[in-house]
Formats: C-alpha cells, structure tokens, sequence
C-alpha cells in the first residue's frame, strides 16, 4: 500500500496524527504539502500576515521532524484540486490520507479532490481530528442541530469518550524508491512579501508542546477566575495551536483532564466546547461566513462611517481597553478573549458599523483567526448569532475595563499615552486633570456611552422589531 498523507495547514504535527500513523501502518508513506495559490500567492498571503508566519514555522519544523524520522515533506506548489489527482497519479498512490476542515470551501475542495481521485481508483480518506466529535454528529433527541450552547456541551461531554491520542511514530519509511520527486523549498515570510513580525507566537509542535505544559502546571490552577483578567496571563495562549494543529485538540483535552485540576479544569474544558460548537455550527450551517445566524438581522442598518472605523482599528477611539485591543492585535496577533468582547461590541454597538468588517479585519490579524470560532465570536458579540450575547445587552468598556484591568496594567501597556494617568482614571481617561490629557495627546472618546448606547438600542428595536418576538 502507498499512501499520500496529505498535510493541509491545520495539522502541522506528527503526534496524535491518524493519517500518518495509519500510512505508515500499512507501507510506503509520501508525505505532501501543497502550496495552494488560495493562500500561498503573495496578495494572497498579505491578507493573512500572521497566520502566515506562524503557519509558515510550523511548517518548517514539521519538514525537519518529519526529516529526522526518516521521511521528507514534500512541498510542492499548484492548486490542490489539480496538484494533488496529478501527484497521486505520477507517484501510483493507492490512497491519499488527510484530516477533514469543516468550512464550506475546503470542503468544495475535498468533494473535487475525492471525485477526481476517484476517477483514478485512487481512494480519498479524511479523518476526524480538528474537532472533538465529528461535527454534525451532535444532535438533539429530534435529530436537529443545537442552536443553544449548554445542552449542545452537555450532549457533547455525555458522547465524549476519547482514547489516548496516538504517539509519534518513532521512524517512517524512506520515500518509495525511484519517486519522480517535485518538491520546492518552504517560502520564507519575505518571499510572500510579507515583513517577518518578532512579536508574534512561535509556531511549530515543540513550542506548541511547551505552551501546554507551561499552562498544565501553571495558569490552569486558577484559570476560572485568571482567564477573565486581561492583566495576567490567566490562559492557556493556545488557539493558535490548535488553529493550526500543532497540537491536536484532543491532547489538550486529555492534558487538562487529567490534570484534575477541578472547577478550573472544567472551566477550561467547557472553553474546547465553545470551540466545538462553532465548528459543529458552521458545518451545520456554512452561510454564517457570510450571513448573520439570525434572518432578523439581515438588512440591519449598519452605519457607513471611516472616521470612526479607522479610529477603531487603529486603537484611537478614546476608550482604553478598546483601544489596547486594536493595538494589540496588530502588534502581536493576539487580543485577551475579554477585550475581543469588548472590542466586538464597540465595533458594532457603540459605533453601529457591521460586525462583517471587524470579523474580517480580526480574521486578517489574528493568528490564531480561525473561521469558526472568528464568526462565532463576531455573531456572538453582535447579538445576531446562534445562542449570542442578546442584542440588548451592551458591554460599558469603562466597567468591563474597571473590572478586568483593576490596576489598568492592560491598557497601559498597548496605550502607552496612559502611562503617567493616575488609576482612579486610567479606565476613563477624560476624568484625568486637563493637564495631563493635553499632554499624553490620548484622543478624546469617539462617541459618548450613553449616547451611542441608546443609539443602538433605538435603531435595533426600530429594525428588529419587539424583542420578545425574537428571542
Ligand atoms: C470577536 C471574537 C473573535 C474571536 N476570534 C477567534 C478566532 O479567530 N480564533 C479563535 O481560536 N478564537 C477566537 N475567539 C475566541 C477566543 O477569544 C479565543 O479562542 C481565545 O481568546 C484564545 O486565547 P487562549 O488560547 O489563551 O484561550 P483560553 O482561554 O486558554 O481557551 C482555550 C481554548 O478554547 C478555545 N476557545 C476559548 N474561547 C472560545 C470561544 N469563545 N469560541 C471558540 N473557541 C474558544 C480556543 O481554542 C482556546 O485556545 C474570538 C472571540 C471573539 C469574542
């Protein structure tokens, strides 16, 4: 048997890989990664800068893992639905082994990818893995889709019956011998165009590896409480390991359980669940990349308003945390899950401007930016997703900042103008002597809270109509 074991960008791994250890059970194995124009094309590749660089490490270290073991990575460039029936072919596969996506395009893709491999009699298996449970496997006792998170993760947790995840195979064979071999070298983050970021993530399984074990046996004791404090590194800074798979979710799931670390081990499971429910939504209904989850909201009046979109992606509204967020996401790819709320919600409710423009500007700076959960979060904030925030409720970033940034060491640390304010005022910042505002040169706030509040809360009654035909 010859196997391709195809690696697509949200497994960079060798542990708990099923299609590797498969392949490897049952002979020869070529390990292929394609450079699909989709992401790979430089003006492709600019929309994703830090996903790219942190995919592009892994990468890397899962060529010369993979090296060490006794295989090569072959990296070869072209359009998967092409590349990879043509590959299969010239190398006299019998099968092409992967792991399943769940987003409506890569799932185009693997239906083109099975057809075409199927033409050749050559077989197209997508394993399970980037998600706990199968999704669409998860069903109400009517065989629907749960729309409500809690008895979507108690179905979840009572189904839950994971093995050990599988061990990295200690040797691989050779690549079959004669292989007519196309492989190009891994691209650099400068050859795609893209300036290198020192501040961003590691990426790679070692150094996802360390991260788990950093947090097992330190932030994890606590994580209930620590993961709200935008001041303290109350989490596990894991999304992007599992955006890209450098660990698989099950491993996390496994270390944290058996760590029986109690209600923090169970607050911390109960955030994979969150992860799982997007995903396990958006393959139930693959319109929420585009669509909001609720048909209510579709028309919603969405403010057209530059001066206060770009003052909210360049981190100048006048609100502190909001600002932090803005900032932080674009110096280091990474915002605290609270502030991403907050910020969310400014977006959309403060400001009125459409949930659809920050959901894509995150997805473009985050590293971890990961459709599912990006969408899920964005619908979330907006209050038109499945089991989102309602409508109604809308963060004070002043209260949510007083809350979760007591000393205001967050926001002083993204907005340096904050620095000398006292901590009385840090979190509203036009209290502070008139002195100091002129002097930081911090901007004053975009819009006024109430006012902006009962703004959005007008438009969206006028829009949505009563609430309690809605909800
Ligand atoms: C507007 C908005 C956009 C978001 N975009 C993304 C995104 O693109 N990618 C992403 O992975 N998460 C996203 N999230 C969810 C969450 O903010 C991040 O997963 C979390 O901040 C990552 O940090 P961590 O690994 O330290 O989290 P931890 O608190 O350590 O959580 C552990 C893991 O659980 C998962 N998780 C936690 N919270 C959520 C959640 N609400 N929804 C889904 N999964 C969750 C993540 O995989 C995370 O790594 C978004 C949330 C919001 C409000």
């Amino acid at each position: 048997m010859r196997s391709i074991v195809w690696f697509r960008g949200k497994d960079l791994r060798v542990a708990d890989h099923g299609p590797l250890v498969e392949a490897a059970a049952s002979g020869e194995v070529i390990p292929l990664f394609v450079l699909d124009p989709y992401f790979f094309a430089p003006e492709r590749a600019r929309d994703l800068p830090h996903r790219m660089q942190f995919l592009l490490a892994s990468l890397a270290e899962l060529a010369a893992t993979l090296a060490g073991l006794g295989s090569r990575l072959l990296v070869v460039p072209g359009r998967s639905v092409e590349v990879v029936p043509r590959l299969a072919a010239l190398w006299q596969a019998d099968q092409v082994l992967a792991h399943r996506w769940v987003e409506p395009f890569a799932r185009e893709r693997d239906r083109r990818v099975a057809a075409a491999l199927g033409r050749d009699g050559v077989a197209f298996r997508c394993f399970e893995g980037e998600t706990l449970l199968p999704p669409g496997s998860v069903r109400t006792g009517q065989d629907g889709m749960f729309r409500v998170f809690t008895p979507f993760a108690r179905a979840c947790s009572a189904r839950l019956d994971l093995q050990a995840p599988l061990a990295a195979p200690r040797r691989l064979p050779p690549l079959p011998p004669g292989l007519p071999v196309e492989t190009v070298a891994i691209p650099t983050v400068a050859a795609l165009g893209l300036v290198p970021n020192p501040a961003l993530q590691t990426g790679g399984e070692a150094a996802g590896q360390g991260r788990l074990r950093a947090f097992v046996d330190g932030a994890l004791a606590g994580y209930g409480e620590g993961r709200d404090r935008m001041d303290q590194a109350g989490t596990s800074r894991l999304s992007a390991d599992l955006k890209f798979g450098t660990l698989s979710v099950r491993t996390v799931w496994q270390a944290v359980a058996a760590a029986a670390a109690g209600a923090d081990g169970r607050a911390y499971l109960n955030e994979l669940l969150w992860r799982e429910f997007s995903h396990h939504l958006l393959h139930a209904w693959p319109e929420l990349l585009t669509q909001p989850f609720r048909p209510a909201f579709q028309g919603f009046p969405w403010r057209e308003d530059e001066a206060t979109w770009t003052a909210w992606v360049e981190g100048r509204t006048g609100y502190p945390v909001v600002d932090a967020a803005a900032r932080q996401l674009l110096a280091e790819g990474f915002v605290h899950n609270r502030a991403r709320m907050v910020a969310a919600s400014f977006l959309t409710k403060h400001l009125l401007l459409d949930y659809r423009r920050g959901e894509a500007h995150y997805l473009r700076w985050l590293t971890d930016g990961d459709w599912a959960a990006n969408s899920s979060g964005w619908q979330w904030s907006a209050g038109c997703g499945c089991d989102a925030q309602p409508w109604f409720r809308i963060f004070n970033p002043v209260a949510q900042g007083q809350r979760f940034d007591p000393d205001g060491a967050y926001v002083r640390r993204w907005v340096p103008e904050l620095a000398a304010y006292p901590t009385a005022c840090v979190h509203e910042p036009w209290k502070a002597p008139a002195a100091l505002q002129a002097q930081s040169g911090y901007p004053a706030p975009v819009v006024v809270h109430a006012l902006a509040r009962a703004r959005f809360l007008d438009t969206a009654k006028a829009h949505l109509g009563r609430p309690a035909l809605l909800y």
